[in-house]
């Protein structure tokens, strides 16, 4: 089931909403796009409608109709095309406690509230400035610039842009590059001000591990069960490392950060990608520990049992739902094969997920980006290799490199903190300061 909509306009209508990224901000939180179930289509719309106003054409492609993505282009001059791109759903609001209602896009303390403040309306709403304004202006970019804004990516983009690259891979044929979450704000790691963006990511690997074993009336003892199989193996992932992996990926983001530090720490850092001392520096470090050492090693983390039906049957069968993150070019089987060595058992593995990425990034157009932000703020810019999953990797299968690129000068704001939590808000002042980062970022580009 897919739909297909070209949409044509007419001449221009004069406007200014691109001079007004934090109004548009405040427009794009008051649709309530929560994920599941999304229904981004009104908010799809909205923005169609302004690209309407500019006189931009644009396409929108669906694989459920009430989650549509968009696409767009203003013409540049001879130089490669880049792509602007972020998502409009958000993550749920429930349980959490917010001094504003999530949705109403209060500016108070200087700040805009709500859900997407920070992940990732703000993002939208800067590229959504930038491509209204390079539509406005008379002079071309230097390249075609295509603003895609998709459904989805918090539910794992299979509405979105994992559905775009699988039925539209055509959209992408001509472009290397791209910018959009996650990075570009300051973060201070180390002691230091960086930051980071994300150029490479950790692959999504679902497992379902199957134990058997003895079985039967639960009266009687029983040896070797399934579940005791199960339990022991679920102990070993649970309280041990899985190996070591240097990958180039983390030696760019390491060696960059060694080169921020002063060189007490920058030994630490040169240590850290040493295999011997890994383990070893990682566990003397008093803050970041937890992210890096998922930049180092495949993880494994037990997230649903399912096993036994009856009080008094032992059960044969007990399934462990692994959700395994690999950091870049493994594979499942080598996952499996350290999972095997470490728990020295050997369940029945199926691969429920993976979605692989690209054994290292294309770092030309980081040195760019970098460039910008460093010139502005002194800060150092760090090519991030994220733990978490974005719909960056789903580009990565028809070869776009991503770069994580929402500028923001957050000082004090604990951006982690409150991606997905109560109170997300961003400063006003950011929103507006990263608009015309991007701007420069696309005049920029290849130049
Ligand atoms: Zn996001």
């Amino acid at each position: 089931m897919s739909e297909h909509d070209t949409a044509t306009h007419e001449a221009a209508v004069s406007t200014d909403v691109h001079d007004d990224p934090v109004g548009l901000l405040q427009d794009l939180i008051r649709f309530e796009t929560v994920n599941p179930p999304g229904d981004e289509k009104a908010c799809i719309d909205w923005i169609g409608e302004l690209l309407d106003a500019y006189g931009l054409e644009y396409d929108t492609y669906a694989q459920d109709p009430d989650r549509p993505n968009l696409f767009s282009t203003v013409s540049g001059g001879d130089g490669p095309p880049l792509l602007l791109y972020g998502h409009v759903d958000v993550v749920p609001v429930t349980g959490q406690d917010w001094t504003h209602d999530p949705f109403e896009a209060v500016i108070e303390d200087g700040h805009v509230w709500g859900r997407g403040a920070l992940d990732m309306k703000s993002g939208v709403a800067m590229f959504l400035a930038t491509f209204l304004r390079l539509a406005a202006e008379d002079e071309q970019p230097p390249g075609d610039v295509h603003l895609l804004v998709v459904s989805d990516e918090e539910g794992g983009g299979d509405d979105g842009l994992g559905y775009l690259v699988e039925e539209h891979p055509e959209l992408f044929t001509d472009i290397d590059h791209a910018i959009g979450e996650f990075g570009g704000y300051d973060l201070e790691l180390a002691g230091v001000e960086t930051y980071p963006i994300q150029v490479n990511e950790k692959q999504v690997c679902w497992l379902e591990a199957t134990f058997r074993g003895n079985s039967g009336h639960a009266s009687f003892p029983h040896e070797g069960t399934a579940m005791g199989k199960m339990s022991s193996f679920v102990e070993t992932v649970d309280s041990q490392r899985l190996p070591v992996h240097i990958t180039p990926a983390a030696e760019q983001m390491f060696e960059a950060l060694a080169d921020a530090v002063p060189p007490e720490q920058a030994e630490q850092f040169e240590a850290l990608l040493d295999p011997d001392q890994t383990d070893g520096v990682l566990d003397a470090m008093e803050t970041e520990t937890k992210m890096f050492d998922a930049l180092l090693h495949n993880t494994a983390n037990p997230t649903i049992v399912d096993g036994g039906d009856k009080e008094n049957v032992v059960p044969e069968e007990v399934t462990v739902f692994l959700d395994c993150r690999l950091v870049p070019g493994q594979k499942p089987e080598d996952v499996m094969a350290e999972l095997r060595a470490v728990t020295g058992q050997d369940p029945e593995f199926e691969v429920v997920r993976f979605d692989s990425g690209p054994p290292s990034a294309d770092l030309d157009t980081f040195e760019e980006l970098g460039a910008i932000l460093e010139a502005e703020t002194g800060g150092v810019p760090i090519p991030l290799l994220m733990a978490g999953a974005t719909d960056g990797r789903h580009l990565a299968q028809v070869d776009v490199q991503s770069y994580g690129f929402i500028p923001m000068q957050l000082d004090d704001l604990p951006f982690l903190e409150l991606v997905h939590s109560g109170d997300e808000r961003v400063p006003v002042d950011a929103v507006e300061w990263g608009t015309e980062r991007v701007y420069e970022a696309v005049q920029s580009y290849a130049q």
